[in-house]
């Protein structure tokens, strides 16, 4: 395995090439918009900065790694010489319907398809290709340099041999791989998600406010950040959909998403991203300005 495609260029994607690519392989980094391309290149370079001033790599080192990734706007050329293509494009089912059956088309016969879906059936996605047994989920944690974890997921039908061989190679990145099987939210969503949309009706209820309930949790738990804080990180528009695909999936009301959380994210106040969501934030950036923006 030396080639890796990446496809999506976005928060996950980025983060996805630089490990690739810092630990030797070649990176093809695939995006339908240049300008998110563009915009992934000086993330890398600047994420790798920051690990030259820690002293974690040298200027050779960082030179070396970008050195490894190469940008294409069409899969048909970033997809064609894969050893292993991980689809790290936007969270949506058709889309990435769509983009396993051209990854499958495109991809060398023995390739790898993983992806990197937070929620999205890894069974599903692999049904749409002619090679079932080589589709997996490598679910990276964000910020992905820095996060150890990858939750690999078994679809149906993965074949031992090509789950030893992500669980390997996840090593090889520095990661600690977890092999877990496909049912909705995995393992990591499926007992995340359930603590932030208790802390959100928690709140909906009345029971405390946003400061509060973040400072139990963070103090009481040992918890580095509340789960409302975290829910901020990771978008409201992203906790909604992954609750529901597990409401969807297991049909347990237990799983059905807060009111206030379908508020939020009607009136356009999805965290960090938007400048807004519990907490108000410096917009584009991930620095906090007021906390909390409502009790
Ligand atoms: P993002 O919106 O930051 O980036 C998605 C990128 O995909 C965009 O650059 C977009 O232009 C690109 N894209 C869309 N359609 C494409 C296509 N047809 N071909 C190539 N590129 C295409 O999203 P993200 O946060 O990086 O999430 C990507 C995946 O990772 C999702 O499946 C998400 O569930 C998962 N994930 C996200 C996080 C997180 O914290 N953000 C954590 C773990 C997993």
């Amino acid at each position: 395995m030396k080639n890796i495609t990446v496809i999506g260029a976005g928060t996950m994607g980025n983060g996805i090439a630089h490990v690739f690519a810092q630990s030797g392989y070649n990176v093809s980094l695939v995006d339908v918009s240049s300008a998110q391309l563009e915009k992934a290149i000086a993330t890398i370079t600047k994420n790798l900065d920051r690990q030259v001033k820690k002293e974690l790599i040298d200027e050779a080192g960082k030179n070396a790694a970008l050195g490894n990734i190469k940008t294409y706007t069409s899969l048909e050329e970033g997809g064609a010489h894969a050893d292993l293509i991980v689809e790290a494009a936007t969270e949506n089912v058709d889309l990435k319907l769509k983009i396993f059956g051209d990854m499958d088309r495109i991809a060398p016969e023995g390739a790898i398809l993983a992806t990197n879906t937070s929620s999205i059936s890894i069974t599903k996605v692999a049904a749409v290709t002619k090679r079932p047994d080589k589709v997996i989920g490598m679910h990276f944690m964000n910020p992905v340099p820095v996060m150890k974890l990858v939750e690999v997921i078994r679809g149906y039908a993965t074949s031992n041999e090509v789950t030893s061989t992500i669980m390997e190679m996840s090593k090889n990145l520095g990661k600690v791989p977890v092999e877990v099987n496909d049912y909705p939210g995995f393992v990591a969503n499926r007992i995340l998600m359930p603590i932030i949309n208790e802390a959100i009706i928690t709140l909906h209820e009345g029971v405390a406010g946003v400061a509060e309930i973040d400072t139990v949790m963070k103090l009481g738990m040992a918890h580095p950040m509340g789960p409302l804080q975290l829910a901020d990180f990771i978008g409201l528009d992203v906790c909604l959909s992954i609750l529901r695909v597990m409401h969807d999936g297991f049909g347990n009301p237990k799983y059905a998403p807060c009111p206030l959380l379908v508020n939020m994210v009607t009136a356009g106040k999805l965290g960090a991203k938007a400048g807004e969501g519990f907490y108000s934030w410096t917009p584009g950036s991930k620095e906090l300005i007021v906390a909390p923006s409502f009790q």
